[in-house]
Protein backbone atom coordinates (compact mmCIF):
# COMPACT_ATOMS: atom_id res chain seq x y z
CA UNK A 1 0.00 0.00 0.00
CA UNK A 2 1.03 3.45 -1.04
CA UNK A 3 0.77 6.42 1.14
CA UNK A 4 0.87 10.11 0.95
CA UNK A 5 0.80 12.94 3.23
CA UNK A 6 -0.48 15.85 2.58
CA UNK A 7 0.25 18.50 5.13
CA UNK A 8 -2.38 21.68 4.33
CA UNK A 9 -1.17 25.25 5.74
CA UNK A 10 0.11 28.59 4.52
CA UNK A 11 1.89 29.21 8.11
CA UNK A 12 4.01 26.10 7.32
CA UNK A 13 4.58 27.25 4.40
CA UNK A 14 6.09 30.50 5.61
CA UNK A 15 7.75 28.50 8.29
CA UNK A 16 6.14 30.00 11.29
CA UNK A 17 5.88 26.22 11.97
CA UNK A 18 7.29 22.96 11.64
CA UNK A 19 5.90 19.86 10.60
CA UNK A 20 5.97 17.39 13.44
CA UNK A 21 2.67 15.84 12.78
CA UNK A 22 3.96 14.68 9.61
CA UNK A 23 6.86 13.17 11.18
CA UNK A 24 5.32 11.57 13.31
CA UNK A 25 2.53 10.07 10.73
CA UNK A 26 5.60 9.38 8.71
CA UNK A 27 7.33 7.21 11.22
CA UNK A 28 3.57 5.41 12.12
CA UNK A 29 3.18 4.62 8.32
CA UNK A 30 6.10 3.15 8.16
CA UNK A 31 6.07 1.02 11.55
CA UNK A 32 2.65 -0.32 9.94
CA UNK A 33 4.97 -1.28 6.45
CA UNK A 34 3.29 1.16 4.13
CA UNK A 35 5.43 3.03 1.48
CA UNK A 36 5.02 6.76 2.15
CA UNK A 37 6.41 7.68 -1.80
CA UNK A 38 5.69 11.47 -1.37
CA UNK A 39 5.19 14.09 1.14
CA UNK A 40 3.80 17.40 -0.19
CA UNK A 41 2.77 20.38 1.83
CA UNK A 42 -0.18 23.06 0.62
CA UNK A 43 -1.40 26.54 1.42
CA UNK A 44 -4.77 27.36 2.53
CA UNK A 45 -5.64 27.56 -1.28
CA UNK A 46 -8.28 25.20 -2.98
CA UNK A 47 -7.08 25.84 -6.50
CA UNK A 48 -3.47 24.50 -5.43
CA UNK A 49 -4.79 21.68 -2.10
CA UNK A 50 -7.33 20.25 -5.31
CA UNK A 51 -4.31 19.84 -7.68
CA UNK A 52 -2.38 18.25 -4.74
CA UNK A 53 -5.22 16.02 -3.77
CA UNK A 54 -5.48 15.19 -7.59
CA UNK A 55 -2.31 14.07 -8.52
CA UNK A 56 -1.57 12.44 -4.47
CA UNK A 57 -5.10 10.40 -5.63
CA UNK A 58 -3.22 9.30 -9.06
CA UNK A 59 -0.25 7.66 -7.76
CA UNK A 60 -1.36 6.84 -3.69
CA UNK A 61 -3.53 4.45 -2.42
CA UNK A 62 -4.33 6.64 0.97
CA UNK A 63 -3.96 10.07 1.58
CA UNK A 64 -3.75 11.82 4.28
CA UNK A 65 -4.31 15.61 4.66
CA UNK A 66 -3.37 17.43 8.21
CA UNK A 67 -4.62 20.64 9.06
CA UNK A 68 -7.32 22.99 7.55
CA UNK A 69 -10.49 21.57 8.99
CA UNK A 70 -11.36 24.32 11.15
CA UNK A 71 -14.15 26.47 11.16
CA UNK A 72 -12.60 29.93 9.76
CA UNK A 73 -12.87 30.30 5.75
CA UNK A 74 -9.18 29.36 5.47
CA UNK A 75 -10.35 25.90 6.50
CA UNK A 76 -10.63 24.50 3.38
CA UNK A 77 -9.58 20.76 3.46
CA UNK A 78 -12.99 19.14 3.73
CA UNK A 79 -14.33 21.03 0.63
CA UNK A 80 -11.05 20.09 -1.25
CA UNK A 81 -11.32 16.49 -0.36
CA UNK A 82 -15.30 16.22 -1.65
CA UNK A 83 -14.35 17.63 -4.41
CA UNK A 84 -11.48 15.28 -5.50
CA UNK A 85 -13.60 12.26 -3.94
CA UNK A 86 -16.43 13.48 -6.41
CA UNK A 87 -18.42 13.20 -2.86
CA UNK A 88 -21.23 15.72 -1.25
CA UNK A 89 -21.10 16.53 1.81
CA UNK A 90 -24.15 16.42 4.72
CA UNK A 91 -25.03 17.81 7.31
CA UNK A 92 -24.57 15.50 10.31
CA UNK A 93 -27.28 16.32 13.52
CA UNK A 94 -25.31 14.04 16.27
CA UNK A 95 -21.73 16.08 15.30
CA UNK A 96 -23.72 19.74 15.35
CA UNK A 97 -25.30 18.80 18.95
CA UNK A 98 -22.06 17.92 20.29
CA UNK A 99 -21.14 21.18 18.70
CA UNK A 100 -23.83 23.01 19.99
CA UNK A 101 -22.65 21.33 23.48
CA UNK A 102 -18.97 22.13 23.38
CA UNK A 103 -20.00 26.01 23.00
CA UNK A 104 -22.90 26.21 25.00
CA UNK A 105 -20.60 24.82 28.29
CA UNK A 106 -17.98 26.83 27.32
CA UNK A 107 -20.47 30.05 27.37
CA UNK A 108 -19.87 30.80 23.98
CA UNK A 109 -22.30 31.88 21.03
CA UNK A 110 -22.47 28.40 17.90
CA UNK A 111 -21.76 30.80 14.82
CA UNK A 112 -22.93 29.35 11.61
CA UNK A 113 -19.30 28.92 11.05
CA UNK A 114 -18.55 26.33 13.45
CA UNK A 115 -21.61 24.71 12.21
CA UNK A 116 -19.05 23.38 9.06
CA UNK A 117 -17.16 21.16 11.32
CA UNK A 118 -20.42 19.12 11.25
CA UNK A 119 -20.35 18.05 7.34
CA UNK A 120 -19.28 14.71 6.59
CA UNK A 121 -18.98 13.32 3.45
CA UNK A 122 -21.85 11.37 2.19
CA UNK A 123 -19.75 7.83 1.12
CA UNK A 124 -17.21 7.88 4.33
CA UNK A 125 -17.98 8.74 7.84
CA UNK A 126 -16.57 11.43 10.67
CA UNK A 127 -13.74 10.12 13.26
CA UNK A 128 -14.32 10.96 16.39
CA UNK A 129 -12.05 13.74 17.78
CA UNK A 130 -12.29 13.77 21.77
CA UNK A 131 -9.88 16.78 22.46
CA UNK A 132 -11.35 19.14 19.85
CA UNK A 133 -14.49 20.18 17.97
CA UNK A 134 -13.54 19.32 14.45
CA UNK A 135 -13.79 15.79 13.58
CA UNK A 136 -11.78 13.80 11.45
CA UNK A 137 -12.96 12.83 8.04
CA UNK A 138 -12.86 9.58 5.80
CA UNK A 139 -13.58 9.63 2.42
CA UNK A 140 -13.35 6.04 0.30
CA UNK A 141 -14.29 5.89 -3.42
CA UNK A 142 -12.75 3.54 -6.13
CA UNK A 143 -10.34 2.11 -4.01
CA UNK A 144 -9.11 5.00 -2.49
CA UNK A 145 -9.40 6.74 0.55
CA UNK A 146 -8.65 10.11 1.95
CA UNK A 147 -7.94 10.47 5.70
CA UNK A 148 -8.52 14.21 6.78
CA UNK A 149 -7.23 15.40 10.32
CA UNK A 150 -6.94 18.51 12.40
CA UNK A 151 -3.68 20.65 12.76
CA UNK A 152 -3.30 20.79 16.75
CA UNK A 153 -0.60 18.12 17.70
CA UNK A 154 -2.99 17.02 20.85
CA UNK A 155 -5.54 16.58 18.71
CA UNK A 156 -3.94 14.67 15.50
CA UNK A 157 -1.92 11.83 17.78
CA UNK A 158 -4.43 10.51 19.67
CA UNK A 159 -6.78 10.61 16.12
CA UNK A 160 -3.55 8.55 14.20
CA UNK A 161 -3.32 6.51 17.09
CA UNK A 162 -6.70 5.58 17.89
CA UNK A 163 -8.28 5.65 14.57
CA UNK A 164 -6.00 5.98 11.90
CA UNK A 165 -3.99 2.96 12.69
CA UNK A 166 -6.72 0.44 13.28
CA UNK A 167 -8.38 1.50 9.98
CA UNK A 168 -5.31 1.27 8.06
CA UNK A 169 -4.26 -2.19 9.74
CA UNK A 170 -7.51 -3.94 9.01
CA UNK A 171 -7.25 -2.03 5.26
CA UNK A 172 -3.57 -3.79 4.61
CA UNK A 173 -4.30 -6.77 5.93
CA UNK A 174 -0.95 -8.08 7.23
CA UNK A 175 1.19 -6.58 4.92
CA UNK A 176 4.62 -6.83 6.92
CA UNK A 177 6.57 -3.78 8.64
CA UNK A 178 9.40 -1.40 8.52
CA UNK A 179 11.93 -1.70 11.43
CA UNK A 180 14.58 1.22 12.00
CA UNK A 181 17.71 1.52 13.85
CA UNK A 182 19.72 4.28 14.45
CA UNK A 183 23.74 3.51 14.86
CA UNK A 184 25.71 7.08 16.80
CA UNK A 185 28.97 7.38 15.51
CA UNK A 186 31.65 10.12 16.64
CA UNK A 187 35.10 11.11 15.61
CA UNK A 188 34.63 9.72 12.86
CA UNK A 189 33.81 12.69 9.78
CA UNK A 190 30.72 11.88 7.48
CA UNK A 191 32.58 11.02 4.10
CA UNK A 192 34.89 8.79 5.94
CA UNK A 193 31.72 6.83 7.52
CA UNK A 194 30.20 6.94 4.05
CA UNK A 195 33.09 5.14 2.74
CA UNK A 196 33.19 2.43 5.19
CA UNK A 197 30.09 1.19 4.76
CA UNK A 198 29.57 2.30 0.81
CA UNK A 199 29.00 -0.71 -0.47
CA UNK A 200 25.56 -1.69 2.43
CA UNK A 201 24.25 1.38 1.38
CA UNK A 202 23.50 0.36 -2.61
CA UNK A 203 21.45 -2.37 -0.60
CA UNK A 204 17.84 -1.96 -0.33
CA UNK A 205 16.77 -4.73 2.54
CA UNK A 206 18.08 -3.43 4.99
CA UNK A 207 18.82 0.07 3.50
CA UNK A 208 21.74 1.98 5.04
CA UNK A 209 21.50 5.93 5.23
CA UNK A 210 23.91 8.00 7.00
CA UNK A 211 22.66 11.65 8.28
CA UNK A 212 25.24 14.10 9.42
CA UNK A 213 24.65 15.88 12.70
CA UNK A 214 26.88 18.24 14.58
CA UNK A 215 29.74 16.78 15.49
CA UNK A 216 28.81 13.18 14.97
CA UNK A 217 27.23 11.12 12.15
CA UNK A 218 24.03 8.86 12.67
CA UNK A 219 24.01 5.58 10.55
CA UNK A 220 20.20 4.45 10.07
CA UNK A 221 19.70 0.90 9.37
CA UNK A 222 15.86 0.09 8.59
CA UNK A 223 14.65 -3.63 6.76
CA UNK A 224 11.04 -4.45 5.67
CA UNK A 225 10.00 -7.79 6.60
CA UNK A 226 6.35 -9.79 7.21
CA UNK A 227 6.86 -9.74 11.41
CA UNK A 228 9.23 -7.40 13.43
CA UNK A 229 11.47 -9.97 14.82
CA UNK A 230 12.37 -10.87 10.82
CA UNK A 231 12.94 -7.34 10.24
CA UNK A 232 14.99 -7.09 13.88
CA UNK A 233 17.00 -10.05 12.59
CA UNK A 234 17.97 -8.69 9.65
CA UNK A 235 18.83 -5.05 11.17
CA UNK A 236 20.92 -7.12 13.97
CA UNK A 237 22.61 -8.90 10.90
CA UNK A 238 23.25 -5.72 9.02
CA UNK A 239 24.41 -3.98 12.37
CA UNK A 240 26.76 -6.29 13.09
CA UNK A 241 28.72 -6.14 9.88
CA UNK A 242 28.56 -1.93 10.17
CA UNK A 243 30.37 -3.00 13.95
CA UNK A 244 33.08 -5.08 12.77
CA UNK A 245 33.95 -2.03 10.33
CA UNK A 246 33.29 0.43 12.75
CA UNK A 247 34.19 -0.64 15.81
CA UNK A 248 34.34 1.95 18.92
CA UNK A 249 33.13 4.26 16.84
CA UNK A 250 29.55 3.81 17.44
CA UNK A 251 28.93 5.18 20.99
CA UNK A 252 25.44 4.08 21.00
CA UNK A 253 22.32 3.24 19.27
CA UNK A 254 19.01 5.06 19.42
CA UNK A 255 18.14 8.14 21.22
CA UNK A 256 21.08 8.22 23.71
CA UNK A 257 23.70 11.17 23.20
CA UNK A 258 27.13 10.70 23.93
CA UNK A 259 27.36 12.10 27.21
CA UNK A 260 24.70 9.27 28.60
CA UNK A 261 27.31 6.91 26.76
CA UNK A 262 30.32 8.38 28.77
CA UNK A 263 28.22 8.59 32.39
CA UNK A 264 27.24 4.91 31.53
CA UNK A 265 30.43 3.74 30.74
CA UNK A 266 32.08 5.67 33.77
CA UNK A 267 29.73 4.07 36.40
CA UNK A 268 30.22 0.84 35.12
CA UNK A 269 34.27 1.39 35.68
CA UNK A 270 33.74 3.20 38.67
CA UNK A 271 35.87 5.60 37.03
CA UNK A 272 35.54 9.76 37.98
CA UNK A 273 35.99 13.04 36.00
CA UNK A 274 36.44 16.45 36.96
CA UNK A 275 36.28 19.18 33.83
CA UNK A 276 37.95 22.58 33.93
CA UNK A 277 36.42 24.48 31.33
CA UNK A 278 37.45 27.56 29.35
CA UNK A 279 35.80 28.62 26.28
CA UNK A 280 32.80 26.15 26.38
CA UNK A 281 31.89 27.72 29.59
CA UNK A 282 30.71 24.99 31.60
CA UNK A 283 28.91 23.51 28.35
CA UNK A 284 31.15 20.10 28.86
CA UNK A 285 29.79 19.63 32.70
CA UNK A 286 25.99 20.94 31.46
CA UNK A 287 26.00 18.10 29.11
CA UNK A 288 27.20 15.56 31.57
CA UNK A 289 25.26 16.88 34.32
CA UNK A 290 22.41 16.66 32.51
CA UNK A 291 22.88 12.91 32.94
CA UNK A 292 20.10 11.51 35.46
CA UNK A 293 22.98 9.44 38.02
CA UNK A 294 25.79 11.55 36.75
CA UNK A 295 26.86 12.16 40.17
CA UNK A 296 28.08 8.76 40.87
CA UNK A 297 30.95 10.27 37.90
CA UNK A 298 31.25 13.40 37.72
CA UNK A 299 32.95 14.95 40.85
CA UNK A 300 32.99 18.71 39.92
CA UNK A 301 34.80 21.51 37.65
CA UNK A 302 35.62 25.20 37.01
CA UNK A 303 35.00 27.47 34.76
CA UNK A 304 38.30 28.67 34.00
CA UNK A 305 37.57 31.77 31.63
CA UNK A 306 40.01 34.02 32.99
CA UNK A 307 44.37 33.58 33.21
CA UNK A 308 43.45 33.75 37.02
CA UNK A 309 41.37 31.01 37.08
CA UNK A 310 43.03 29.12 35.37
CA UNK A 311 45.84 29.42 38.04
CA UNK A 312 43.67 29.56 40.87
CA UNK A 313 41.40 26.67 39.77
CA UNK A 314 43.29 24.43 38.11
CA UNK A 315 46.69 25.56 39.21
CA UNK A 316 48.34 26.31 35.50
CA UNK A 317 51.10 27.76 35.93
CA UNK A 318 51.25 31.92 35.78
CA UNK A 319 54.72 31.82 33.41
CA UNK A 320 53.09 28.73 31.38
CA UNK A 321 49.92 31.16 30.12
CA UNK A 322 52.44 33.90 29.81
CA UNK A 323 55.69 31.44 27.13
CA UNK A 324 52.83 29.66 25.50
CA UNK A 325 49.48 31.63 25.75
CA UNK A 326 45.92 30.61 26.74
CA UNK A 327 44.99 28.50 24.30
CA UNK A 328 48.12 26.28 23.88
CA UNK A 329 48.53 22.49 24.06
CA UNK A 330 50.88 23.01 26.98
CA UNK A 331 47.99 25.12 29.06
CA UNK A 332 45.03 22.64 27.82
CA UNK A 333 47.30 19.56 29.56
CA UNK A 334 47.91 21.57 32.39
CA UNK A 335 44.33 22.31 33.19
CA UNK A 336 43.23 18.52 32.45
CA UNK A 337 46.23 17.12 34.96
CA UNK A 338 45.30 20.79 37.22
CA UNK A 339 41.82 19.79 37.90
CA UNK A 340 42.23 16.06 38.01
CA UNK A 341 44.96 16.39 40.67
CA UNK A 342 42.48 19.30 42.36
CA UNK A 343 39.44 16.75 42.51
CA UNK A 344 41.36 13.33 42.80
CA UNK A 345 39.31 11.89 40.02
CA UNK A 346 40.60 9.13 37.72
CA UNK A 347 40.00 11.51 34.70
CA UNK A 348 40.68 15.35 34.18
CA UNK A 349 39.31 17.35 31.04
CA UNK A 350 40.88 20.53 29.85
CA UNK A 351 39.35 22.78 27.31
CA UNK A 352 40.57 26.25 26.31
CA UNK A 353 40.45 27.63 22.29
CA UNK A 354 38.69 30.34 20.63
CA UNK A 355 35.21 30.34 20.04
CA UNK A 356 34.72 33.53 18.39
CA UNK A 357 33.64 35.41 16.66
CA UNK A 358 36.49 38.06 17.42
CA UNK A 359 40.21 37.05 19.41
CA UNK A 360 41.35 35.44 16.25
CA UNK A 361 44.96 35.47 14.81
CA UNK A 362 47.13 34.46 12.25
CA UNK A 363 48.74 31.90 13.99
CA UNK A 364 45.28 31.47 16.85
CA UNK A 365 42.43 31.40 14.23
CA UNK A 366 38.69 31.39 15.36
CA UNK A 367 37.72 27.91 15.99
CA UNK A 368 40.96 26.66 16.91
CA UNK A 369 40.88 24.66 20.22
CA UNK A 370 42.97 22.74 22.65
CA UNK A 371 41.60 20.07 24.88
CA UNK A 372 42.77 17.39 27.09
CA UNK A 373 41.83 14.41 28.59
CA UNK A 374 44.39 13.51 31.70
CA UNK A 375 44.28 10.02 33.22
CA UNK A 376 46.24 7.87 34.93
CA UNK A 377 49.94 7.81 33.57
CA UNK A 378 49.04 10.42 31.11
CA UNK A 379 47.59 13.07 29.39
CA UNK A 380 46.13 13.11 26.01
CA UNK A 381 46.40 16.45 24.19
CA UNK A 382 44.14 17.52 20.55
CA UNK A 383 43.84 20.45 18.30
CA UNK A 384 41.02 20.88 16.31
CA UNK A 385 39.98 23.37 14.74
CA UNK A 386 35.94 24.16 14.09
CA UNK A 387 33.90 25.66 11.55
CA UNK A 388 31.18 27.48 12.55
CA UNK A 389 29.61 30.50 14.47
CA UNK A 390 30.79 31.04 18.39
CA UNK A 391 27.38 27.99 19.35
CA UNK A 392 28.67 25.38 17.04
CA UNK A 393 32.85 25.93 18.10
CA UNK A 394 32.23 25.68 21.52
CA UNK A 395 29.16 22.46 21.18
CA UNK A 396 31.64 20.75 18.80
CA UNK A 397 34.76 21.28 21.53
CA UNK A 398 32.40 19.53 24.37
CA UNK A 399 31.73 16.34 21.66
CA UNK A 400 35.39 15.77 21.39
CA UNK A 401 35.88 16.18 24.71
CA UNK A 402 33.50 13.63 25.46
CA UNK A 403 34.50 11.20 22.33
CA UNK A 404 38.11 11.68 23.67
CA UNK A 405 36.98 10.75 27.27
CA UNK A 406 35.10 7.72 26.06
CA UNK A 407 37.62 6.33 23.95
CA UNK A 408 40.34 7.09 27.15
CA UNK A 409 37.88 5.24 29.18
CA UNK A 410 37.48 2.07 26.81
CA UNK A 411 41.44 2.46 25.93
CA UNK A 412 42.53 1.53 29.36
P1 LIG B 1 -8.35 24.31 14.12
O1 LIG B 1 -9.69 23.76 14.37
O2 LIG B 1 -7.56 24.53 15.40
O3 LIG B 1 -8.29 25.51 13.21
P2 LIG B 1 -7.29 22.88 11.89
O4 LIG B 1 -7.54 21.47 11.57
O5 LIG B 1 -7.92 23.91 11.04
O6 LIG B 1 -7.58 23.10 13.41
P3 LIG B 1 -4.93 24.29 11.37
O7 LIG B 1 -5.74 25.54 11.46
O8 LIG B 1 -4.34 23.95 10.08
O9 LIG B 1 -5.77 23.05 11.86
O10 LIG B 1 -3.82 24.29 12.48
C1 LIG B 1 -4.12 24.62 13.81
C2 LIG B 1 -2.84 24.63 14.61
O11 LIG B 1 -2.33 23.30 14.69
C3 LIG B 1 -1.71 25.40 13.98
O12 LIG B 1 -1.68 26.74 14.33
C4 LIG B 1 -0.50 24.69 14.53
O13 LIG B 1 -0.20 25.16 15.81
C5 LIG B 1 -0.94 23.27 14.60
N1 LIG B 1 -0.55 22.55 13.38
C6 LIG B 1 -1.19 22.57 12.19
N2 LIG B 1 -0.60 21.76 11.30
C7 LIG B 1 0.44 21.23 11.94
C8 LIG B 1 1.46 20.29 11.56
N3 LIG B 1 1.46 19.76 10.33
N4 LIG B 1 2.40 19.94 12.47
C9 LIG B 1 2.36 20.47 13.71
N5 LIG B 1 1.44 21.34 14.15
C10 LIG B 1 0.50 21.72 13.28
MG1 LIG C 1 -7.58 26.18 11.32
Amino acid sequence: MRAEILSVGTELLLGQIVDTNAAYLARVLSDLGISVYRRVTVGDNMERLLAALRSALDSADVVITIGGLGPTMDDITRDGLALAFEDTLQFDEEIADGLRAFFLKRNMPVLESNLRQAMVPTDGRAIANPNGTAPGLLFEKNGKAGIALPGPPNEFIPMVDNHVVPYLRQRTGNIGTIRSKVLRIAGVGESLVEEIVKDLMLDSNPSVAPYAKVGEVHLRVTAKADTAEQADALIEERAALIYARLGTAIYAEGDDPIERAVVKLLTERGETVATAESCTGGLLSQRITDIAGSSAVFMGGGIVYSNAAKSDLAHVPTEMIEAHGAVSPQVAQALAEGIRNRFGTTYGVGITGIAGPEGGTAQKPVGLVYLAVAYPGGCEVDEAYYIGGRGTVRYRASQTALNMLRLRALSS
